[in-house]
């Protein structure tokens, strides 16, 4: 496959699975293109994991991909968070070079997220954290599930205007064009390789590749010819994000460097980075 420049905006590069191979793990996404990769937060506890592996993988001797950060409180683990969690994210963001707060949202997949007393908990540091956002003019990376409504109803209740990723994107195609209309792109995983996906592949269609991101969300959503076997999840990795740009150009029928410099452009937008467009 020829190297493409690409940016892997949605990695959870930084958890234990990747211990023992991670840096070789980026110096294989780097020779097949991968520019940068956004490590994201999810737990306060993580914070500092999070930024040792952005050193570690910065600090390599060997060409790799640039690390950014962007650390946030994800609304899966609402009952874990506390209020000193919120001080210590706005810490990091000032204390850290950060390109977005995520990932943060609202997910009522499950009937225990979907009890309101739960509910009204994710909401509360949702909208903490956009705050966070609009006082540090920073994009959010978004997680939804189940609750895009309520998601838009909080980003117009704060007048949010930085946009940034609505990640793995699974809503409907109205709800894609809303999230747009406000300045998000949609994240496409390694879903965009399932034949059976036909919703999203739909979505993306009709919405087009200007309005798309590229992401791994590794090591989750590995692309369908990444998996191993049918029992077992097969990791994914940010040196998979090829196979993503493949699917995603095979759905658009569109040439995958024409693609992928229109999705270089959208990264850099969306994330407001100022990045070399190294042609291999
Ligand atoms: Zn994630």
């Amino acid at each position: 496959m020829r190297p493409l420049p690409l940016i892997d905006t949605h990695t959870h590069f930084d958890v234990a699975e990747f211990d023992p191979d991670r840096l070789q793990l980026a110096i294989l996404a780097k020779q097949r293109g991968v520019q940068a990769l956004v490590l994201i937060g999810f737990l306060a506890q993580r914070f500092n994991t999070l930024v040792q592996v952005q050193q570690q993988i910065n600090q390599a001797a060997t060409p790799h991909p640039q690390a950014l950060l962007a650390p946030g409180l994800h609304p899966f683990y609402i009952q874990e968070h506390t209020v000193d969690h919120l001080q210590q994210l706005e810490q990091l963001i000032k204390s850290q070079q950060v390109v977005a707060i995520g990932e943060i949202g609202l997910d009522t997949f499950t009937k225990a997220m979907k009890q309101p007393e739960v509910f009204a908990r994710q909401q509360a540091f949702f909208s903490a954290q956009l705050e966070l956002a609009q006082q540090s003019n920073l994009p959010v990376l978004l997680h939804i599930r189940r609750a895009h409504a309520e998601t838009l109803a909080l980003l117009k209740k704060h007048n949010f205007k930085q946009g940034g990723i609505a990640h793995a994107f699974g809503g409907g195609i109205q709800e894609a064009k809303a999230f747009i209309q406000m300045g998000f792109k949609l994240g496409v995983t390694g879903q965009v390789t399932n034949p059976n996906a036909r919703r999203l592949h739909q979505v993306i269609k009709t919405v087009g590749a200007a309005h798309l991101v590229l992401e791994t969300d590794c090591p989750d959503m590995t692309p369908l010819c990444c998996q191993q076997s049918h029992e077992h999840r097969t990791r994914n990795t940010p040196a998979n994000l090829p196979y993503v740009l493949d699917g995603l150009s095979q759905l658009l029928t569109m040439d995958q460097e024409k693609l992928a410099g229109q999705l270089w452009e959208n990264s850099l937008t969306c994330l407001n980075l100022n990045l070399p467009f190294e042609q291999k």
